[in-house]
């Protein structure tokens, strides 16, 4: 099958191509985001693989259906860069890698929370210059603390696990409580009650209607002070200027971020020779307490060689007609 890969690096390249020795599909590399702008570079594909920060949306899948493609297949778990009634009103399916380590992410969210809170990244930078001095790089004990996980889910629940072996104690909130986060010594609370009793919180659900800006400026207000937010999960979920007044007021003490509300423009690019005009992350990376990652929290050799061979698989089995098991949910 011929098959689009948009916003293609390197590695995308090197590791899809070998994923894809034995299914032998035509694979199209594309640098560019696919965009309304770009989404005639797929004509004639009947697939169209797509990152996270590729703007799927109604238009865009419009003019996919017109050119042919009948699968979209996104490298990532999360599918909220794609419109997914839309999708399913053009009879252009969508499919998604569920399932790739989320010890990944997990894991990456604990270095995040221990990078900001013992300022391991600013005491990075002194020593290179020779400066050694200690002022200003105290963090606290996690042990004894208490974490807030918001979203139990995989990474949810293994970020609880991991935390818990630090000696917190984890509380959870979601929708659907499960009982691996409880086994994990995980101990469900409202979104409020979290917000208030934990120093440590991490954000682990999927960017919905119902969870875009679950942190705002009113969330914010609650949170103990001095708390620490960590998100890998979707920038969408925060409220970037509510987060930077409570940075300001040192209600929050310290901010941790794989992801940004308008990264789509930024992230997956060296952008560090030009002159980068989106202000709210300039004043983010200005704070000393605030650690941006690009978007990374996945990139192991383990989570990338399975979203490869996964994405592989769900377009032979589309071309064979066999049901999509990593089909999106229903709009
Ligand atoms: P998952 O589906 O296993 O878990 C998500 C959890 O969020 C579920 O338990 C769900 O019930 C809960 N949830 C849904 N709506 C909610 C709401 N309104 N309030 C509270 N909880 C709600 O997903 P996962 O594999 O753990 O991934 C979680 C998220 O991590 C993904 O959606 C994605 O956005 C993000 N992610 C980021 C990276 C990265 O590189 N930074 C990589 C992979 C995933």
């Amino acid at each position: 099958m011929k098959v689009a890969v948009f916003s293609t690096r390197r590695y995308d390249k090197s590791l899809l191509t070998q994923a894809n020795a034995a299914a032998g599909h035509e694979l199209v590399f594309i640098q560019d985001r696919l965009t309304s702008e770009t989404a005639a570079l797929a004509a004639g594909c009947a697939a169209v693989c797509v990152f996270v920060n590729d703007n799927v949306d109604a238009q865009v899948l419009e003019l996919l259906a017109q050119q042919g493609t009948r699968l979209v297949a996104t490298r990532s778990t999360g599918y909220n860069h794609v419109d997914a009634a839309a999708a399913a009103r053009l009879g252009v399916e969508v499919v998604r890698v569920t399932d790739y380590s989320p010890h990944s992410v997990a894991e990456f969210a604990v270095g995040l929370l221990l990078a900001v809170n013992r300022k391991i990244a600013r005491a990075s930078i002194r020593t290179r210059e020779g400066n050694f001095e200690l002022d200003g790089l105290m963090g606290f004990d996690l042990h004894g603390k208490t974490a807030g996980v918001v979203g139990t889910g995989k990474i949810g629940t293994i970020f609880a696990r991991i935390l818990q072996g630090f000696g917190c104690t984890v509380l959870g909130y979601d929708l659907y409580p499960s009982p691996a986060f409880e086994a994990a010594g995980g101990r469900y609370v409202g979104l409020d009650e979290l917000m208030r009793q934990s120093d440590v919180i991490s954000l682990h659900c999927p960017l919905t209607d119902a969870t875009r800006h679950i942190v705002d400026a009113s969330t914010l207000a609650s949170v103990k002070p001095g708390a620490i937010l960590v998100n890998t999960s979707r920038g969408g979920l925060v409220d970037t200027e509510a987060a930077i007044e409570a940075l300001k007021t040192a209600r929050l003490g310290g901010l941790a971020i794989d992801v940004y509300e308008q990264e789509a423009s930024l992230f997956f690019q060296d952008l560090s020779s030009t002159i980068i005009t989106d202000d709210v992350i300039q004043r983010l990376v200005s704070f000393p307490n605030v650690i941006v990652t690009g978007h990374q929290a996945f990139f192991t050799q383990e989570a990338i060689g399975q979203i490869m061979q996964t994405t592989i698989a769900s377009i032979s089995a589309f071309e064979r007609g066999e049901t999509l098991v990593n089909r999106i949910p229903a709009a």
